[in-house]
């Protein structure tokens, strides 16, 4: 089934949209879990319940929620309350940022809005921490509002209900899902409320059309279900390609000069602006980690060096790069002369192993500078040679 095959407006013509929307809200009326937030439907508490459920499931969330609120009751006392509070409040939960951008939106709310949550989804999003989806979700499920909230669960519902053997994540089909989230949107109180039709397709994500073994026999969409009757559920939703990776080798030097060690400071147009380094880079084919240790060592610094042992190999990731980072204890060809250049950097430094910590290093050489803290090696590499010149 494709797209084109299917155009949005033939599957969901009025009368079908009516008889799904109709199964749904029945369906959730009858099978609704009974979460803490869906009694009087407070502002407060939705916004709450949606920022802790932006990164953590269901089941975890409820407890936390139940806690978090016994602590902080209302929007004022969370706008109150010091961030140390809040922080030790969210203990447990992970995504720190979330709970730090939850206190800044409470306090927004309560200084610049009267206490009260905007309504709109552009006022929400307003808000720290808010993007289109809790947006959304917290307009429609508090305030009622017909407004689209489209979650993994709803996205893979729609795309399996509907077919759509379009990538999900894609622009396309993410206005499909938006646009056919809108016509299942009852018009009338009569039909229902929109923060039921919102909620039913969340939980028949959650409950019924799972990621795998859907559980279609109980499915109240069953009878309209594209996916279903081409045998393509499994197929559906159809995953984003795969991202290009691209792999690289890296070859680090660390510079052992009486008793401590050289790093160096990232230029600001550089990947990682501003943190700090041990120099080095990426090999060249052909080159062997010392190789190309001893030219991107003589390259950055102007400083010849030799290679004395390998200390480890890192892995890490970053965008669409897995690097294999080989890290080498290294000295000063001439140990008398050492005042590495800054060719490549903005600052240098030699500091001693335990004042590592202190400054800001890249993923890959954290790892790198963990391991040598805990490296016996380092106390012989580092007995040698003469006091550093200033670089
Ligand atoms: S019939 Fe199955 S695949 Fe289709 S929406 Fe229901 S649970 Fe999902």
């Amino acid at each position: 089934m494709s797209l084109k095959r299917h155009p949005m407006n033939t599957f969901l013509n009025p009368a079908t949209a009516a008889a799904l929307s109709r199964a749904l809200l029945t369906w959730f009326a009858a099978s609704r879990r009974d979460l803490p937030w869906r009694g009087d439907y407070d502002p407060y508490q939705v916004f709450v319940s949606e920022i802790m459920l932006q990164q953590t499931q269901m089941d975890r969330v409820v407890p936390f929620f139940n806690r978090f609120l016994a602590r902080f009751p209302d929007v004022h006392s969370l706008a109150q309350a010091p961030e140390e509070a809040v922080l030790k409040a969210w203990e447990g939960l992970g995504y720190y940022l979330r709970a730090r951008n939850l206190r800044q939106a409470a306090r927004l709310v309560a200084e610049d809005h009267a206490g009260v949550f905007p309504a709109d989804p552009e006022g929400l999003a307003a808000l720290p921490g808010v993007g289109p989806y809790t947006a959304g979700a917290v307009a429609s499920i508090a305030y009622n509002r017909p407004v689209p909230a489209v979650d993994a669960n709803v996205e893979r519902t729609l795309a399996r209900v509907l077919d759509l053997d379009a990538p999900v994540k894609s622009p396309r089909t993410r206005a499909l899902i938006r646009q056919a989230v809108l016509a299942l949107m009852p018009t009338s109180p009569e039909q229902g409320a929109p923060r039921d039709l919102t909620q039913a397709l969340m939980e028949l994500g959650a409950l019924v059309c799972l990621p795998r073994n859907p559980r279609c026999a109980d499915c109240p969409l069953a009878s309209w279900c594209r996916a279903l009757a081409a045998g393509t559920v499994a197929l559906r939703p159809l995953p984003a390609p795969p991202k290009e990776v691209v792999r690289i080798n890296m070859a680090t030097g660390v510079l052992a000069h009486a008793g401590r060690l050289y790093i160096q400071k990232r230029r600001d147009n550089d990947v990682w602006p501003g943190l700090w380094e041990f120099p080095g880079g990426v090999m060249e084919k052909g080159e062997t980690a010392e190789e190309a240790l001893r030219r991107e060592y003589l390259e950055e610094t102007e400083t010849p060096v030799v290679p004395v042992s390998p200390i480890t190999t890192v892995k890490y990731s970053y965008t669409k790069y897995r690097v294999t980072m080989y890290g080498f204890y290294c000295r000063a060809e001439d140990g008398n002369s050492v005042r590495p250049k800054l060719n490549e950097a903005t600052a240098g430094a030699f500091v001693r192993p335990e004042e590592l910590t202190d400054y800001a290093f890249p993923a890959g050489h954290r790892r790198l500078i963990a391991f040598m803290l805990d490296d016996p090696r380092l106390k012989t590499v580092l007995a040698g040679g003469a006091r550093p010149e200033s670089g």
